[in-house]
């Protein structure tokens, strides 16, 4: 546990470093992936056993970042070790996790077609078996809250907890998502924004057709319990 003067305890200083290795890494995922113009985006992570987040530097470009350069806070978003300001987006994310512990990682960006839905203030209908797949039914938007205090936080906790989807398009700003760690936080991210492009090019050239619930939920069931790797299963069709 930090002691609220800048130090990690002997016993977390390995845990904290792979996960500044983790975080730093997975933020390449990022530009790669076509979600984030510029500083704007970020990728952050509980540390395991411990009231403590990993998360990127503010203004930072992703070139620069090094597992040193991320920044460890509290779940207040206070810093707690690091040379750089965290991210803008700290509050919101330190404000999901203390709400969500099940979280272990939050993910924050403008990715182009997601953030026209926000633009929109409106949700991307669950059309695609892939949606289906991935977020249980449609990726819903929460409030608009202006970037700072737990505005944000508080809307991702409130919107998130009334659906299965991993990701919530905040109205007028842009994708969060959240996964048990960063790294399926990641993949929801760069879901996202390929199911909200397809169902955009579905939309603008007619209805797109709904899938009904009873096989929304057979698809998500499937592909959350049956789908992928299992232990002792060496099949490699994994996504
Ligand atoms: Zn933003």
């Amino acid at each position: 546990m930090a002691d609220g003067q800048g130090n990690i305890s002997p016993e977390l200083r390995e845990t904290v470093q792979r996960i500044r290795e983790q975080v730093c890494a997975l933020h390449d995922y990022l530009p790669k992936s076509g979600l984030v113009s510029w500083t704007a985006g970020n990728v952050s992570a509980r540390v395991p056993g411990a009231d403590l987040m990993v998360i990127k530097p503010s203004g930072l470009e992703y070139e620069q970042l090094t597992p040193e350069s991320m920044v460890v806070c509290d779940l207040h978003g206070d810093v707690v070790e690091g040379s750089y300001s965290p991210s803008s987006d700290t509050g919101s994310h330190a404000y999901v996790y203390r709400h969500r512990p099940d979280v272990g990682g939050v993910v924050h960006t403008h990715s182009t077609y997601a953030t026209a839905w926000a633009a929109r203030g409106e949700a991307v209908p669950c059309v695609i078996t892939a949606m289906a797949d991935e977020f249980g039914g449609e990726i819903p938007v929460g409030p608009f809250a202006l970037i700072g205090d737990e505005a944000i936080g508080k809307g991702i906790v409130e919107t998130l907890a009334g659906h299965r989807s991993p990701a919530v398009l905040m109205r007028n700003h842009g994708v969060f998502t959240i996964g048990k760690d960063a790294r399926a936080a990641v993949k929801a991210a760069v879901m996202t924004e390929d199911v909200a492009r397809t169902v955009h090019l579905a939309r603008a050239y007619g209805e797109p057709i709904p899938i009904s619930p009873d096989d929304i939920d057979a698809l998500y069931d499937r592909y959350t319990n049956v789908y992928g790797q299992r232990p002792g299963n060496n099949g490699a069709h994994q996504r």
